[in-house]
């Protein structure tokens, strides 16, 4: 049995108070690891470590391209530590074992990433009158706070934490309670480079706890947090009280518009991808099909094939679909599940927990498809996080893109269609944070800013964009002559 413990200032120690958390697989049940439960002296050891680091000679003497240097030393480390890096990531959220490699493939190419940008993040010169020499310089913010959600531990913890670290700051990471193994890989990891002690720390612990201790503490300078609305908002409440910036990625309901001159096939292979993708629990997962009426039945026909064939079963088995995290986000699907028929719903397919043997302590759950549900519906507008597809249909393209931003959230949305003009004009309309016509969520997406619009969240992650967060401005003017 694994027992964990945190990473803080290049060192390994306990909680304060020596309470554990047990860690479970959620293809099995059984527990796998015990994490330390930190509180706020715990947060305040690292918050302290990573303010020391900061303002250390050291870290402060590290040029850009070391910077760059060392990022690109971790995407190596990652690389050659890749199927490790995947068995763990599989053994702690229950991912089919191949989409855990492409999890740990895109952690080493955001470290690739960051490295190549570390050096280029660059101010400006400002013509103001003559005689004044006006500049700007990108200066990192200090202190970056890290929460990490269950669903994409690796992926999102390498995300922001090589772009802070390209533009120059310190981190503090909380992983999520339920999945901290490629964390503490990730500060192992850190451990063999030559980045300097308190640079990278690492803090486990519940999200009421050690969370909102990270979120609340008055020497975090920035906040990058993804998850849930409800608490995103309390992080967000948090920050607010030291006037600290945060960065929400909050999930969504995203839709798949499926026009009828589109590309049939090509569409439902993606509208199932989209939402089977490590069991629906995947904040840009296509959870709505909007497709137009003339040809709802033949492309439910070519979903539904596709669905029926999914093959469902643990992780390192790697299915087409694994296992729910937990009991917790189980029963939450459940009751979507009872909404759905309170609500009028029909199930064209699926709608129940799958047994799947030798595996009874895990939660699987069938691939579902909804259809007869109203755009008001309880599963019409919130977020199931499981794989679990409603679908509606329009007549009109006015209507197809008043049903894609009927609800609270504007992730993602994905637009099928051969019409070049009505592609583009339906992605002006919809609003949401990325758009993909006749593809969706393509490839990982490095280099694409992502983030939300309305409910799901703001500020962006990935891409270029990413490294404003990390970043604030400095204007100097000069008074040459
Ligand atoms: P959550 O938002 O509570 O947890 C995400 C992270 O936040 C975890 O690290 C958790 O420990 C931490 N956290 C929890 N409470 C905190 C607090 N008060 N202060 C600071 N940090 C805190 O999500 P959940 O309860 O694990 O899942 C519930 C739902 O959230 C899911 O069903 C899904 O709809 C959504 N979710 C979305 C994403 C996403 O990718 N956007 C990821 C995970 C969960």
């Amino acid at each position: 049995m694994k027992i964990l413990r945190n990473y803080v200032n290049g060192k390994w120690i306990d909680a304060s108070g020596g309470e554990r958390i047990n860690v479970y697989s959620p293809s099995s049940g059984e527990r796998i690891a015990f994490s330390p439960r930190s509180h706020d002296e715990d947060v305040d050891l690292a918050v302290n470590a990573a303010s020391e680091a900061f303002e250390g000679k050291e870290w402060q003497a590290f040029k850009p391209h070391e910077r760059g240097a060392l990022l690109f030393e971790m995407a190596g480390i990652i690389r050659a530590s890749a199927d490790e890096l995947a068995n763990l990531e599989t053994l702690d959220t229950g991912k089919p074992i191949s989409q855990a490699r492409s999890d740990v493939e895109a952690a080493a190419r955001y470290f690739e990433y960051y490295a190549g940008a570390a050096d280029k993040v660059l101010g400006e010169t400002i013509p103001v009158e003559p005689g004044i020499l006006d500049y700007t310089m990108r200066e990192p913010v200090g202190v970056t706070a890290h929460i990490i959600p269950w669903n994409y531990p690796i992926q999102v913890a390498s995300r922001s934490c090589a772009a802070a670290i390209a533009t120059g700051n310190t981190v503090v990471m909380k992983p999520a309670e339920n999945t901290p193994l490629t964390a503490v890989k990730l500060a192992e990891m850190f451990e063999q480079t030559s980045l300097p002690p308190g640079v990278f720390n690492l803090v486990m612990g519940y999200g009421a706890e050690a969370g909102a201790a990270l979120s609340a503490h008055p020497t975090v300078n920035h906040i990058t947090f993804t998850g849930s609305v409800e608490t995103g908002s309390a992080v967000m409440m948090a920050a607010a009280r030291n006037i600290v910036p945060v960065t929400l990625e909050l999930g969504g309901k995203s839709p798949n518009l499926v026009f009828a001159d589109c590309d049939q096939e090509l569409a439902a292979d993606w509208v199932v991808k989209s939402i089977l993708q490590n069991a629906g629990q995947t904040c840009s997962a296509g959870s709505r099909l909007l497709v137009e009426a003339s040809v709802k039945d033949v492309f439910l026909k070519k979903v539904l094939k596709r669905m029926e064939k999914a093959v469902i079963g643990p992780g390192e088995r790697d299915p087409d679909i694994g296992p729910i995290l937990n009991g917790k986000q189980f029963e939450r699907i459940e009751e979507f599940m009872k909404a759905v028929h309170d609500e009028g719903g029909s199930f064209l397919l699926g709608g129940a927990r799958k047994p799947v043997e030798g595996y009874e302590g895990g939660y699987y759950f069938q691939p579902t498809v909804i259809d007869g549900l109203g755009p008001a519906s309880k599963v019409a507008r919130e977020e199931v996080f499981g794989p679990v597809l409603s679908v509606f249909s329009f007549e009109t393209e006015e209507e197809a893109i008043r049903m894609a931003n009927s609800t609270e959230y504007g992730l993602v949305t994905g637009i099928w269609t051969k019409d070049i003009a009505r592609a583009h004009k339906v992605a002006e309309k919809v609003k949401a944070g990325q758009i993909f016509i006749n593809n969706y969520g393509a490839g990982g997406g490095i280099q694409m800013p992502f983030g939300g619009y309305k409910k799901s969240g703001f500020g962006r992650e990935k891409g270029l964009e990413a490294l404003r967060n990390y970043t604030q401005l400095k204007n100097v003017a000069v008074r040459v002559y």
